[in-house]
């Protein structure tokens, strides 16, 4: 279908202008081949909208605009082959015009993940994009209407102008599709935008002929049309590549040149009108045009500005933090790990304490920076000291450490964390490091290979805050974990909506031989219904919450050997 459609349609359209260039009056090619090139590339996009379920809608749209813009045309045209005249302006028109919102809805619905990301600039793109052709394609058209030898209506003239102008509405969408889209999926706005620009040329000519009283229900101008359709039909039987993440810069820069060649078109335009005295209309909207560029760059200057303070605050917080660190103002708290079976503690994670802010304003912007490295040696460091002490007092708990997504680019992580283990003297299988799913799924070979050492030296990887990201089954799966921790905000709302999510997180992670660890767990009914679900650990301002090293150790000697009992006694005592 991808080759042969193609190559079948274009070979049909290459024949019928051929015939018509070579002058050929016949109705055979005038008024039937005509049809025929018009309605058999629209049957083709029905037949994707109602065969292909994948964008059903976004094809349908087109394809319902398209029946009707072809059903005018076969009016008229039938019925010219018949000798008899159809009105125009009239009901042709509304099947001819209806088109327009149906294909605009699909360019729209095409577009979508696009103007999701950029849409007030990518709007203001199209929109100079949309004055500047309308004031270039007014300039070709307006100085015949008004002259108006053919002596429209007002009505009429109206109407004949609205054709030319919703055919730019269209052209500027889907020439900013075809710049944001790019090579890789460019074939299909590509066509589409080629499309437009064949509407617009005839759509020209069709109304200055009905301006100069020249206009006859078929003229040879009108062979541009087919071309609308056929590119259609090719553009809908094209596969469209979801738009990769990197293209998300692009985006913005493309449709920007698009419109820069529109911001030129324009200019040109104005400068032009000191000889040529263009109609106000057009000088207007070449202005209005420039105007909207004019905000477009606006935007963009404030979001750079915007942007470029936040980098200066984030390089001043990292600065303060470097600084709290060799101060000696940065703490580690630790918040118990319970098994949920025994009640017995576990081991507790190591959470980041500054008294100026909470871990989550500042940790942002240090994960950013460079200082993530040092900052992890340094609260691996503090958390195998203090779990070294919890060891020789003869507990045998583990530690739990963050570690930021950054963390798994550096090669010589592995390394560190072995050195730290061995200075500390204590063993890798007491250790794990808590990764977020972001960081898991994200396709990494240096990843991968941190990742396998950690794993090979005996280090538990866990998948922190699960549920919360967009992680593939198939790729946490194939990772070494050894533990998953299901996010809080599930369990927190445990005991209304997000049950069945913790449920199957448990099943799911049983299922891979994986611990299940249940964060947030503030009331015993929490407790108690995770116990019955099957969790292997949980944590909670239930249990306790995080506590600096001397209270943890305090908190450890009144809770053994049942933490549970001991957390309810501290409350009630
Ligand atoms: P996290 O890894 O999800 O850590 C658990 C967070 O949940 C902690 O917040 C903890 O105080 C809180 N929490 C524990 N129990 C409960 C509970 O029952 N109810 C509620 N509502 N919350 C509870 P915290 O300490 O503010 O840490 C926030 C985040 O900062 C952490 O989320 C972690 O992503 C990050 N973080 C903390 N320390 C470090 C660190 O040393 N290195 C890195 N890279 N990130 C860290
Ligand atoms: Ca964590
Ligand atoms: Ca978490």
């Amino acid at each position: 279908m991808r080759v042969i459609l193609p190559s079948l349609l274009l070979l049909a359209l290459g024949s019928y202008w051929i015939a018509m260039a070579s002058g050929s009056g016949s109705p055979l090619v005038t008024h039937w081949a005509y049809l025929a090139i018009t309605a058999v590339p629209v049957a083709f996009v029905v037949a994707r909208a109602v065969r292909c379920r994948e964008q059903r809608l976004v094809w349908g749209a087109l394809a319902v605009g398209l029946v009707l813009w072809t059903a005018g045309s076969v009016w008229q045209v039938g019925a010219d082959s018949f000798g008899v005249s159809v009105a125009s302006p009239g009901a042709v028109d509304v099947l001819w015009l209806s088109m327009y919102p149906c294909a605009l809805v699909t360019f729209f619905a095409l577009g979508r993940p696009w103007v999701q990301r950029a849409g007030g600039a990518l709007a203001l793109d199209a929109v100079t994009i949309m004055l500047v052709t309308a004031s270039i394609v007014t300039a070709l058209i307006l100085p015949q209407l008004l002259a108006n030898s053919g002596e429209l209506t007002g009505f009429s003239q109206l109407v004949f102008c609205a054709y030319p102008v919703a055919d730019c509405v269209l052209m500027a969408v889907a020439l900013i599709g075809a710049a944001v889209a790019g090579r890789r999926a460019g074939a299909v706005w590509g066509l589409l935008a080629a499309g437009t620009v064949a509407l617009v040329v005839g759509d020209i000519f069709w109304t200055t002929a009905a301006a100069n009283g020249t206009w006859a229900p078929v003229m040879g101008s009108n062979a541009l049309y087919p071309a609308w359709p056929v590119a259609a039909a090719i553009a809908a039987w094209r596969p469209l590549p979801a738009p990769r993440r990197a293209q998300a810069t692009f985006t913005g820069v493309r449709a920007n040149s698009a419109a820069l060649v529109a911001v030129i078109a324009g200019l040109a335009l104005l400068v032009l009108n000191e000889w040529l005295s263009l109609p106000a209309a057009s000088v207007c909207l070449a202005a209005l045009g420039l105007l909207a560029a004019v905000h477009r760059t606006g935007l963009a200057l404030t979001g750079s500005v915007r942007a470029s303070f936040a980098a200066h605050r984030d390089r001043e917080l990292v600065d303060d933090v470097r600084e709290a660190l060799d101060a000696g103002e940065l703490e580690l708290h630790f918040q118990p790990l319970v098994d949920v079976r025994t009640g017995a503690v576990h081991g507790a994670e190591a959470l980041l304490r500054w008294a100026r802010m909470r871990p989550d304003e500042f940790l942002p912007a240090v994960e950013r920076s460079e200082l993530i490295t040092p900052l992890t040696d340094w609260v691996l460091d503090r958390a195998l000291a203090a779990a070294a002490c919890w060891r020789a007092d003869g507990h045998d708990l583990g530690v739990s450490v963050n570690l930021a997504t950054a963390n798994l680019g550096e090669f010589d992580l592995p390394a560190r964390v072995i050195a730290a283990l061995r200075r500390h003297g204590v063993p890798a299988a007491a250790l794990t490091l808590e990764i977020t799913e972001t960081a898991a799924v994200e396709d990494s070979r240096v990843a991968d290979e941190v990742l396998a050492a950690l794993d090979a030296a005996g280090i538990a990887i866990s998948i922190d805050d699960f549920g919360t990201g967009h992680s593939s089954l198939v790729r946490i799966a194939r990772f070494p974990i050894r533990e998953i921790k299901v996010d809080r905000s599930f369990v927190l709302d445990i005991h209304n909506a997000k049950l069945p999510i913790v449920a199957t997180s448990v099943e799911l992670a049983h299922a891979l031989g994986l611990r299940i660890v249940a964060e947030g767990v503030e009331d015993e009914p929490t407790f108690a219904l995770l116990r019955a679900l099957g969790c292997d650990i949980a944590q909670g301002y239930h249990l306790s919450r995080p506590l600096a090293p001397a209270d943890f150790a305090a908190w450890l000697q009144a809770a053994s050997p049942a933490p549970v009992r001991a957390a309810e006694a501290a409350r009630t005592g």
